[in-house]
């Protein structure tokens, strides 16, 4: 059986891929077991390991062009956006998980003389990754980094929509020495290959990125079979908060604001979707916000000029317009450009869209819409600020726009985020750790060393000594 792969800008296949199904799944994971005990990757001395990833790295960037051409075929993402944005950050994210590869140590425990309790890292021997299709490669170098620097075998499971970057990410591993069966790619549909891993009893990390719903059927699966170590990057549905003195940034103001919004169409976990702005700023700053998302280039994602491609399906399309109709019904004010001529017509294309006057209480507040829609809402006071941004299930990122010391340092610590940034809108680069609070994560932050606590556990070694 295979899987089709579309893109989403012309609804042309580009490709099929084969479904791994539970029995192929089961031997893949036998496979990536025997190579882990073999210790042909997972006892080779960690400056080795750490060669053969930067040869991968830089092999990456030999095929930078055809990576970036991959993602934005399979997902609609705009090729700018792939060639400056996820093609580079996933080469650097392999070669510094490389470089650390032989910087990771353990602890000697605070015992007496009689004793020595060495605290020792390991890696968890078979560990999947599941990937959603909004980063595709720069999702899979967050994982795949990490769990190869420890020395783990990893099973990587790209989303239906967007399997080539990954499959490419492992020719070019095996190209620059990654002994076989070290990291291997399992495409197919979530509920077959993806719940084949989070079930598979020899998987003994799992990190997953993508929806809730799927996480949480995950985390069930693992508690069902053997507990398998799962971590969560889940949804998210941000808020962009902006106090009143944010006009002094002048227009870098508004460019950030649409920067969180709309990039990848706002189909990203971190997307700024909601806009908290001071009631005396308001009129102007959504006026300016409204005036830029209109400009916003939308179009073929293969043109270097365009910031608005397809969303990732015509399914994605018309459920993001069902979600802007009923907000619309109950009262909510719409601000949308018309999308220009001569757009593919089996594109499923949507403009970027700003809701204001939406009554409290409706969807499109809280739940994550995974489009290129914003809402915006005026607060008073900076409490009133914290409990709009703390008002949703979710608790991924947030920004602050103030030149206000105190108050941002007010904000940071009241919002309910996993990253908060004042003054950017950013998740930190490779050195600060990216993970979600409340239902938008669970189990362990990427990046930065905090990434390897996802791929290996801890092991005390208890020596008497006389
Ligand atoms: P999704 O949950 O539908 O799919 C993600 C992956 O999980 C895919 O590979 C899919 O095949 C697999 N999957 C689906 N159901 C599964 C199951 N029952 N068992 C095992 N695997 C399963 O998400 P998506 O639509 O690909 O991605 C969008 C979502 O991802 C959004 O909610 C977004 O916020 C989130 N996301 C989060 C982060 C983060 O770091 N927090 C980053 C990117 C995307």
């Amino acid at each position: 059986m295979n899987l089709r792969v579309v893109n989403p800008a012309t609804g042309e296949q580009v490709a099929t891929v084969p479904v791994f199904d539970a029995e192929q799944v089961a031997a893949a994971t036998r496979r990536a077991e025997e190579v882990f005990v073999s210790g042909t990757w997972s006892r080779r001395v960690p400056r080795d390991r750490a060669a053969v990833l930067l040869r991968l790295a830089g092999l990456m960037e030999r095929d930078a062009e055809l990576l970036a051409r991959l993602d934005c075929e399979d997902g609609g993402k705009p090729i700018t956006e792939c060639r400056d944005g996820d093609v580079p950050g996933a080469i650097e994210s392999i070669r510094w998980f490389a470089e650390a590869a032989d910087k990771l140590f353990g602890r000697i425990a605070p015992t007496g003389p009689g004793h020595l309790g060495l605290v020792c890292r390991e890696p968890v021997g078979v560990g999947a990754a599941i990937l959603p299709w909004n980063y595709p490669l720069a999702m899979a170098a967050w994982k795949v980094g990490p769990a190869l620097a420890a020395g783990n075998s990893l099973l990587l499971k790209p989303a239906e929509a967007t399997p080539r970057s990954a499959l490419h990410l492992a020719r070019l591993a095996a190209e620059a020495g990654l002994p076989d069966g070290v990291l291997t790619v399992l495409t197919g549909p979530g509920p077959v290959t993806g719940t084949a891993l989070a079930r598979d009893p020899r998987v003994g990390a799992l990190s997953f990125t993508g929806s809730t719903a799927a996480g949480r059927r995950i985390l069930a699966d693992a508690a069902e079979t053997n507990f398998k170590r799962v971590s969560l990057e889940m949804g998210g549905k941000s808020p962009q908060i902006v106090l009143a003195d944010a006009l002094g940034f002048g227009d870098e103001l508004v460019e950030n604001m649409i920067e969180a919004a709309f990039l990848t169409m706002g189909q990203n976990c971190t997307a700024g979707s909601r806009v908290l702005v001071h009631q005396d700023i308001a009129e102007e700053v959504l006026a300016r916000f409204v005036a830029a998302a209109a400009k916003l280039p939308i179009g073929d994602p293969a043109d270097p000029g365009t910031r608005i491609g397809p969303l990732i399906s015509p399914a994605a399309r018309d459920r993001v317009a069902a979600a802007v109709d009923a907000a619309r019904s109950a009262g909510a004010r719409v601000h949308v450009p018309d999308l220009p001529g001569g757009l593919d017509p089996h594109g499923a294309y949507y403009p970027p869209t700003v809701l204001t006057e939406v009554p409290a209480g409706e969807a499109v507040l809280t739940e994550e819409l995974f489009g290129p829609v914003v809402t915006v809402q005026a607060f008073a006071t900076e409490a009133e600020a914290i409990g709009l941004a703390n008002a949703t299930p979710y608790g991924l990122a947030a920004s602050v726009w103030t030149r206000d010391l105190d108050a941002a340092v007010r904000l940071a610590r009241g919002i309910e985020a996993g990253v908060v940034s004042v003054n950017a809108y950013s998740e930190g680069d490779l050195t600060a750790p990216f993970g979600g609070w409340k239902q938008s994560g669970f189990g362990g932050a990427e990046k930065s060393t905090t990434a390897f606590d996802q791929w290996t556990r801890e092991k005390t070694v208890w020596i008497r000594t006389r």
